[in-house]
């Protein structure tokens, strides 16, 4: 097969290639809100060829602006990088499909993850992040640079609570709301196995409180705030807990100021992994 990623005359269209690409010429495209939540609740698998939970994502246009921005970012390029072909789609969640720890960031980089179709790679952020996790004994490899590249995740899965590129970073909180289905349906389908989830920043952490609410997981009044080392542990009325662990998301802002240290991320790490247990 050609590497499609470094043709710089193709772009990620479903079914032509892109390593780890799940969607197809066939696979269903929501156009709104509505097709959000259908489709993400007729989902019944993560990853598979074709109709999956990941296939759906990775095609949505439900939110005009980011569908526009994602798009003209793709065409237009950075120069360091003009000579790549750039993802331009929502970028899904990725690693192990039977995760016990999940990892909730805010949005997909512009010339990162809308690059290269992964989340959190191929930007300074997810330099950090993969580097911490391979520390952590969570990823196979301490760099993620492309997609094919032969990381894996051990027994985490990472995911955005916004899964398109926003202009300036910053989502609308209708874009938000409209995209949350995917994040509720994908915590909904890691429910058997998933134990910890780490958030990344205040806004994931707002992001993710409705839909654990909605899973059915008592979220305490009032309600827990962010914060670096923030612990909470949730019970679904069943006798099933998830832990939820807030850590500064490690943006160039955050990392450059020494807001976040690598020692500040490995101690919330190594907690996750431990709390999580038989990851890594
Ligand atoms: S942000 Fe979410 S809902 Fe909006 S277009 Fe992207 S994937 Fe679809």
């Amino acid at each position: 097969m050609p590497d499609l990623r470094r043709d710089a005359r193709v772009i990620a269209t479903p079914g032509t290639g892109w390593p780890d690409d799940v969607a197809r010429p066939s696979t269903p495209v929501a156009a709104s809100a509505e097709e959000v939540r259908r489709l993400a609740a007729a989902s019944s698998d993560l990853d598979s060829v074709g109709a999956s939970l990941t296939a759906k994502v990775s095609v949505c246009r439900a939110c005009p602006r980011l569908v526009e921005w994602r798009e003209s970012v793709a065409r237009v390029k950075r120069r360091a990088f003009a000579d790549e072909p750039y993802w331009g789609r929502p970028v899904p969640g990725w690693g192990d499909p039977a995760a016990r720890l999940l990892i909730v960031g805010l949005a997909p980089a512009a010339h990162g993850g809308n690059r290269t179709g992964r989340i959190f790679t191929g930007d300074r952020s997810g330099d950090w992040l993969f580097a911490a996790l391979h520390r952590a004994g969570l990823a196979a490899l301490p760099t993620s640079t492309h997609a094919g590249d032969g990381q894996r995740l051990l027994g985490v899965r990472v995911v955005a609570a916004v899964r398109c590129a926003p202009p300036a970073n910053k989502p609308t909180t209708e874009e938000r709301d409209t995209c949350r289905p995917w994040l509720a349906r994908e915590i909904s389908l890691l429910d058997t196995t998933l134990r910890v989830v780490v958030v990344l920043g205040a806004f994931g952490w707002q992001a993710l409180l409705p839909v654990l609410a909605d899973a059915g997981y008592a979220i305490p009044r009032p309600s827990p705030r962010f914060g670096h080392g923030a612990s909470v542990e949730l019970e679904d009325g069943s006798g099933k807990t998830l832990r939820l662990l807030g850590c500064y998301h490690p943006s160039q802002q955050n990392t450059f100021t020494g807001k976040l240290t690598e020692s500040m991320i490995d101690d919330v790490l190594g907690l996750a992994a431990r709390l999580a247990g038989g990851v890594g």
